[in-house]
């Protein structure tokens, strides 16, 4: 059967890195989160002092520095997903704190930052055979892409399951800061001037705030044999 790309876009905190990676595991394709490529960024800058006290980046000395992050992956067996790597080092859980979260949206809307993940991206779906998840992949990383899902649902729902998951992590978490975050990304990712966050002209829009984890993977099966069959 050919391959195809498929590309999952939405808001933080909507279930698509999940959805996105069972799928790719039930099709046999690679999954990519490029939202852990940004957190990535977010946590070599974090560590080398690169946040002003008011928030914003030194662009400049990141720049300098950008050659000094390599970002990989490596399939965990256990989680069923792949954990991500800066330079050798599995940073998978200190890129999903909300330290991490709460810098993430200003390293996000650096062109020169986009400019280097959206090329190391489109590398690793060139062969085609990916489920990639992020906020522009529809958009600017493979704008061709044979399916197109953009995912919705509202703040608190998904403020709540941000919530739930560090919890049964075992991280500390508070909603009302939680919910707090996921407005001010949602607001930082759709009005930024570079890839803001939006829907693809071609995408298909899935709001999930009411089905459940089974619905919605049987919706998304469904949408993947159809575009196979075009
Ligand atoms: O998907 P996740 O919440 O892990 O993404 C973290 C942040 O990375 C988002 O809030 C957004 O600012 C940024 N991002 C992006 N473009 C992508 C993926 C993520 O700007 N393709």
């Amino acid at each position: 059967m050919k391959k195809i790309t498929i590309a999952i876009d939405g808001f933080s905190s909507c279930g698509k890195s999940t959805m996105a990676k069972d799928l790719a595991r039930k099709i046999g394709y690679v999954y990519v989160d490029t939202g852990a490529m940004y957190r990535t960024v977010t946590l070599f800058a974090l560590r080398n002092r690169l946040f002003r006290e008011d928030g914003s980046v030194m662009a400049e000395a990141l720049e300098r520095r950008m050659n000094e992050i390599r970002i990989s992956f490596k399939f965990n067996p256990e989680a069923g997903r792949p954990d991500t790597y800066l330079n050798g080092e599995c940073v998978e859980r200190e890129i999903r704190g909300m330290e991490v979260s709460s810098h993430v949206s200003p390293i996000a809307a650096i062109p020169f930052v986009r400019e280097a993940l959206v090329a190391q991206q489109q590398q690793m779906g060139r062969d085609k055979g990916v489920v990639m998840d992020g906020r522009d992949i529809g958009t600017t990383v493979f704008p061709n892409a044979e399916l197109k899902i953009f995912v919705t649902a509202s703040a608190e729902v998904r403020a709540r399951r941000r919530y739930d998951e560090l919890k049964a992590k075992g991280q500390p978490a508070d909603l009302a800061e939680i919910l707090a975050n996921v407005q001010q990304r949602d607001y930082i990712d759709t009005h930024r001037d570079v890839s803001p966050l939006k829907k693809a002209d071609d995408a298909i829009e899935l709001d999930n705030s009411h089905i459940s984890i089974d619905e919605q993977n049987a919706w998304l099966m469904q949408q993947f044999e159809s575009a196979c069959r075009q």
